[in-house]
């Protein structure tokens, strides 16, 4: 319930990127490690802060923390152990010698799937509840029309990479202490593509793409919240040589509501009532998210009593029924009063509690009426 969002904990924006991610991790786990500050709670901290880069650095947790929060039931990352190491520094050194740890030569010509894109969309609090449909635009790459994504100007030739051959690839012989090492590297003439454009397309520049905007019809369930994640297969950036398109990720900001609280699919309000109707009971109405409904307040009612109405909180993005809606009644102490309603107070102050029920009752409606003008 207390677990700080993880993006707030690095803080960084929701669609930060992962360099950002590993600039603000970084910069916290120095603040933070135990070894430099000596403050009571810096171990706490740092493990918070280790926590959430490692969800937040890890494409596919950081994916699913979005869509489900800390509540992932299948996700397993919570609390990691205290590694005790800073990875920052490490991650330098590794990145240096491995260049990135996984960029493998790869054939320029074989299929390759499109970027994924990202857009945010605010929602009001009652569209991210009951859903919406909305049309959205989105700038994206699509094939050029005029080469038909080759990047070549129509009519023109284009030609086999005479230095790698086509494979995009060139072998670099080094000598080093250790023996003789091959590497493979990009071609530097055609820049890993194979092929070399004689003339480029003058609409794409030889890219074989353009920026197009792009109207996209978006379904957001009811029952999301912020922070959530849509995915919309296929329409992130088109794919290379026939490859399939990448996903688009719509994340999801919902905003305040002035008079209710979200809590996962449950509802919180506050309702005031008159010391009157806590004492005697009585009917109000009370606000929820399909229009008001009525609540009974019993006889005796303290102040802060929760009462829940069942089924009229959110509906449930991944099960049926809804949550409900957890009403707390605050009891409001009158303030300017009347001479009569201040001696009628002190008259219940001076009740030695002998009364009976039947007495007790009869002097409340006469405060009823007093308090309530009735
Ligand atoms: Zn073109
Ligand atoms: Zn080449």
């Amino acid at each position: 319930m207390s677990k700080r969002d993880y993006y707030e904990v690095l803080g960084v924006s929701k669609n930060a990127s992962n360099e950002e991610i590993k600039k603000a991790y970084r910069k916290l786990a120095r603040q933070y490690h135990p070894d430099v500050n000596k403050s009571p709670d810096a171990e706490t901290k740092f493990k918070e802060v280790k926590e959430a880069y490692d969800v937040l650095s890890d494409a596919q947790k950081r994916s699913r923390y979005d869509q489900f929060g800390h509540e992932d039931p299948t996700a397993g990352f919570g609390g990691s152990g205290f590694g005790g190491a800073d990875f920052g520094d490490f991650g330098d050194i590794f990145d240096m010698f491995f260049g990135g740890g996984g960029r493998r030569t790869r054939n320029p010509n074989a299929p390759r799937r499109g970027a994924d894109l990202q857009y945010s969309m605010t929602l009001e609090f009652k569209e991210a509840v009951f859903g919406k449909e909305t049309d959205i635009t989105i700038p994206r790459e699509e094939q050029c029309d005029t080469c038909h994504g080759t990047g070549a100007k129509p009519g023109t030739k284009i030609e086999t990479c005479s230095v790698c051959k086509g494979t995009g690839q060139q072998e670099v012989v080094q000598n080093t202490p250790f023996g003789r090492i091959v590497n493979r590297r990009v071609c530097n003439a055609c820049h890993g593509q194979g092929k070399i454009i004689t003339e480029k397309c003058t609409d794409c520049h030889g890219s074989g793409r353009v920026k197009k905007r792009k109207t996209i019809h978006v379904k957001v369930p009811a029952g999301v919240d912020d922070g959530s994640q849509l995915r919309v297969s296929g329409e992130g950036e088109p794919g290379v040589n026939g490859g399939p398109s990448g996903d688009l990720f719509i994340v999801l900001h919902v905003k305040a509501h002035d008079f209710f609280e979200r809590d996962g699919d449950d509802i919180y309000c506050e309702v005031p009532i008159t010391f009157t109707q806590a004492a005697l009971g009585d009917e109000i109405e009370v606000p929820t998210l399909d229009g008001r409904v009525k609540l009974k307040i019993p006889e005796g009612t303290q102040t802060g009593t929760n009462f829940r109405l069942r089924g009229k909180g959110v509906p449930r993005l991944r099960y049926s029924g809804r949550g409900d809606q957890h009403v707390k009644v605050v009891v409001v102490t009158p303030t300017k009063l009347t001479t009569e309603q201040k001696d009628l107070l002190r008259q219940l102050g001076n009740l030695s509690g002998e009364e009976t029920h039947e007495q007790q009752k009869s002097f409340f409606e006469r405060m009823k009426k007093a308090f309530m003008g009735e």
